[in-house]
């Protein structure tokens, strides 16, 4: 079936779309009372973010626009030191679109949210003219436990900075899926609460932390380093990237530390804690290539630079103009 205008009429059609495809797939019991707002029980602190998702192509090696839309709120809330729990999410749906699209999306949201353990409590949908494209926000809400402190503001002299794997893959799966090129790379895209909890359940002393999404890690640690008032190391050789992914950017001239990941975290964390820390990410699941990268060291505050291994070190800015769009 192909969505009309007659879906976001807010009639007897819009409805039946909403209870065949949305309420289905994300049924529990908060959403299904279907009142204007959702009352959930809550806690004294907690995190709240919101993103939008329209990355193209909607389906892609190694996820789509629902899982992604899951992922990208509920990391945000992890990033916070917070425990994910509610997420609502609004469809900004095309004319055209295939509700057999529409059925596998919402699917993929529901199983990804079981995963990442949150609940989908609220939902709205929209249909506007054009050519069968969709796009989608999540607004979630994390509860923070009593006495977290997670700032990119936290990073002090000394500090170990860790990556949990490999750099670039979602980046690459977008590119090669848009360019058509045959690979093995598929997007890393993945929910982050195994990591998270094991680092805090371990005693992990977390100071900082930040998904490495779009502007990639050299953003990332940027803003680290800007915020801290303090220069940050890393070491060229202990990034982990693929073998696919490196050949994949020898071509196209890309640099991984400036690709886009949706499952990959830095972490920060105090120096005596930084081999137990990668122990721990690397037992957790998405975590399997975690390693430490480098550190904050003396030096002109607000800088990233990265060593090389052949002895050299090359401050490395962070991204100036575009980067690839809708990645995400
Ligand atoms: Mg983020």
């Amino acid at each position: 079936m192909k969505i009309t205008m007659a879906h976001g009429s807010g009639g007897k059609a819009t409805s039946e779309l909403i209870s065949d495809i949305f309420s289905r797939n994300f049924s529990n019991p908060i959403l299904s009372r279907m009142e204007d707002s959702a009352v959930v029980p809550g806690a004294q602190t907690i995190a709240m973010t919101t993103d939008s998702f329209v990355v193209t192509p909607v389906f892609f090696p190694g996820g789509d626009i629902g899982r992604l839309s899951v992922c990208g709120t509920v990391n945000d809330l992890l990033m916070s030191g917070s425990e994910p729990k509610y997420l609502t999410c609004g469809f900004i749906i095309e004319e055209g679109a295939d509700s057999a699209d529409l059925e596998r999306i919402a699917a993929s949201m529901a199983e990804t949210a079981r995963e990442a353990g949150v609940c989908i409590v609220a939902g709205d949908t929209k249909v506007i003219e054009g050519k069968g494209g969709v796009c989608i926000n999540t607004s979630g809400v994390g509860f923070v436990p009593q006495g977290r402190n997670i700032s990119s503001a936290n990073c002090e002299l000394g500090d170990a900075v860790l990556l949990s794997g490999y750099l670039g893959e979602h980046h690459a799966a977008i590119l090669s899926s848009r360019m058509g090129i045959e690979n093995q790379i598929q997007s890393d895209c993945a929910p982050l609460g195994e990591i998270v909890g094991a680092l805090f359940q371990n005693g992990i002393h977390v100071k900082a932390m930040r998904d490495v999404t779009r502007g990639g890690l050299a953003t990332v640690l940027n803003e680290f380093a800007s915020a801290s008032h303090c220069r940050i190391e890393l070491n060229e050789e202990d990034i982990p990237v693929s073998e696919p992914v490196k050949g994949f950017c020898g071509i196209l001239g890309l640099d991984p530390l400036y690709m886009g990941n949706e499952g990959k975290l830095i972490a920060v964390v105090a120096k005596e804690d930084a081999e137990k820390a990668a122990q721990v990410m690397r037992s957790a699941k998405y975590g399997a290539n975690a390693a430490v990268i480098g550190g904050v060291v003396e030096g002109e505050a607000g800088t990233l630079c990265v060593k090389t291994p052949i002895g050299g070190t090359r401050i490395v800015s962070e991204l100036y103009g575009e980067g690839l769009p809708r990645i995400c």
